[in-house]
């Protein structure tokens, strides 16, 4: 039966990492290790510490800079020239980026509950897909290979639009896309300030789910929206939508 908050509901919408797969403090190390593998072929011995430090670093830089998305290859050049202090040429760039679009492929999973939850919201739903990631063919072709593309009427990802979550540019790319009215869309995501905070600034409902332990932390500030709803497990969804 359906929740009477969530009524109008005509398309929910999905953030991906930590929300539809995990993508939390262990497919990080497992992504930091395979990046540490790669430069140390390419380069030799990697001082992982830096490393880390620094994809830490980058990972957040979007949140510091006006929302603007990361550049992968500049980051891959930022990663070769501060560990090795060399210059990078435009092949070895190229290179780790590659790699690094192959680890995340390889490294996300789904847990069995998603392709059947996706499935039977689809009946009813228009569903979208909006993630905060610099690599669009990374997300596109790891959502591909779970079996996910099928389910989604529109799939955006920040790095093709410039900006990422909060910002409202990468919202109206897939509100545009999905012709949806922002009053009729409900988003899932996980994270407080990218999917909390910009989706209820477009006028959207907000379900905050808490499952999986996220790798960035957002403070909450004063004046913040609330989430119309925290739920602890997606299938929850259910529930609500079904
Ligand atoms: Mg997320």
């Amino acid at each position: 039966m359906m929740h009477t908050e969530f009524r109008n509901t005509k398309v929910i919408c999905f953030d991906l990492g930590n929300t539809l797969i995990e993508f939390g403090p262990r497919q990080i190390a497992n992504q930091y290790k395979g990046l540490t593998s790669k430069l140390t072929e390419m380069f030799g011995s990697c001082d992982s510490a830096k490393l880390k430090a620094i994809r830490d670093r980058q990972i957040v830089a979007p949140y510091h800079d006006g929302y603007r998305e990361n550049d992968v290859e500049e980051c891959c050049r930022e990663l070769i020239e501060e560990i090795y202090t060399v210059k990078a040429t435009v092949a070895q760039v190229e290179e780790l980026a590659e790699e690094r679009y192959n680890i995340f492929v390889e490294i996300i999973e789904l847990s069995d509950v998603i392709l059947p939850l996706l499935t039977d919201l689809a009946k009813s739903y228009k569903l979208g897909l909006l993630s905060n990631f610099p690599c669009s063919r990374s997300i596109r072709d790891g959502v591909e290979r779970l079996g996910m593309t099928q389910f989604f009427d529109a799939i955006v990802v920040s790095g093709e639009v410039g900006w990422v979550k909060p910002d409202p540019r990468p919202y109206q790319v897939l509100l545009d896309q999905l012709q949806g009215d922002p009053s009729e869309c409900v988003y899932v995501g996980d994270n407080w300030l990218a999917d909390v905070q910009g989706s209820k600034g477009m006028g959207m409902k907000s379900i905050l789910t808490t499952e999986h332990l996220p790798y960035e932390k957002f403070d909450h500030n004063p004046g913040d929206f609330e989430p119309d709803k925290i739920i602890g497990r997606i299938s929850e969804l259910r529930a609500l939508f079904l």
